[in-house]
């Protein structure tokens, strides 16, 4: 039989609750650095507002003029920017138990003495287990909002923009339009070449699709072989344009496959966001569109056209 230990009640311990109780006074009210910077960067688990808290804690004693973060996490380059440069510069590459966690670096008009590196390397050092907890966090977070297949960002973050992206369209009046993209014929790819070459043409279109748009604009990958494509600040007729590159792009993608020339067409859908509409009727829009350019032939856009 499996003992399981029972809590034992024992005798209150008034002088450790009272020098508990003044230890935890003494850490909330400590004003120096080390015991400040590491209070206040366990509040968050975000990079950002841990780089934030990081800038204003080192430049109490450290003046810089900026102060510049940067590290690959997942896909993307996390960067993080305060200040405007100088021509003095020091750099340090945070590493903790082997693992690379970012480069950040400092730049003034003045030189930094030996003393003030010593210093930025104090504070750096108190502060990294944190910073790495913050790039896990947002490595998890990442994750979580990306197609492994292709990279590029899933279902779930297409949600959240939609409703970003509306809310913003309520409330300033700016257009938004939505495409859907659904690869023709997918199917046949698979049963003709394998899953495999199936993937690699999805990851090649994710690719097509990317490069036809703006750094403004963002490709998701909605289904299987379905992609959404955000555009903000673009109304009907342009999007059609995007929508109409996009296939175009798409159709270029030439693969070897076994001696065979493997080409593909995609089709599109596309609606402009209707004042007031939910996100889930936004996309239902675009869906009936995208429903009619397969009905009408595939390889081809329909835009669910508004009267306005
Ligand atoms: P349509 O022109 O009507 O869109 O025809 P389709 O064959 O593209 O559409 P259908 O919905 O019949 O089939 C979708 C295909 O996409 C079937 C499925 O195997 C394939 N697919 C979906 N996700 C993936 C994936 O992650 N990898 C691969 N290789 N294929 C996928
Ligand atoms: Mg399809
Ligand atoms: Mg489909």
């Amino acid at each position: 039989m499996k003992h399981i230990p029972t809590l034992q009640r024992s005798t209150p311990r008034p002088r450790k609750l009272a020098a508990l109780r003044q230890a935890h006074q003494d850490w909330s009210d400590s004003a120096d650095i080390l015991t400040r910077l590491t209070r206040r960067l366990s509040t968050s688990l975000s990079l950002e507002i841990q780089l934030g808290i990081l800038a204003e804690e080192l430049s109490d004693t450290i003046p810089f003029d900026a102060l510049n973060y940067r590290h690959r996490i997942g896909h993307r380059d996390f960067v993080y920017v305060t200040g405007m440069g100088g021509p003095h510069r020091c750099e340090y590459r945070l590493s903790l138990e082997g693992v690379h966690y970012g480069t950040l670096s400092l730049q003034r008009r003045q030189k930094f003495t030996e003393e003030e590196l010593q210093g930025i390397e104090m504070v750096i050092g108190a502060a990294i287990c944190q910073l790495r907890n913050g790039c896990h966090y947002l490595a998890i977070e990442q994750a979580a909002l990306t197609d492994s297949l292709t990279g590029v960002p899933n279902k779930r973050a297409l949600d959240d923009a939609l409703t970003r992206d509306s809310g913003l369209a309520n409330r300033h009046g700016t257009q938004y339009s939505l495409i859907l993209c659904d690869l023709d014929h997918f199917k046949n790819v698979n049963d003709e070449h394998g899953h495999v070459m199936g993937d690699h043409m999805l990851r090649l279109s994710a690719e097509a699709l990317e490069r036809t748009l703006r750094t403004s604009d963002s490709v998701y990958r909605f289904g299987g072989e379905e992609f959404a494509i955000l555009l903000p600040h673009t109304g009907e007729a342009e999007a059609r344009d995007v929508a109409d590159r996009a296939r175009h792009e798409v159709g270029k993608l030439q693969v070897d496959a076994g001696g065979r020339n493997l080409v593909i067409t995609a089709s599109c859908g596309v609606a402009t966001y209707l004042a007031d509409e939910s996100p889930e009727q936004w996309l239902a829009r675009a869906d009936e569109a995208l429903y009619r350019a397969k009905k009408q032939g595939r390889n081809c856009t329909r835009v669910f056209a508004t009267l306005s």
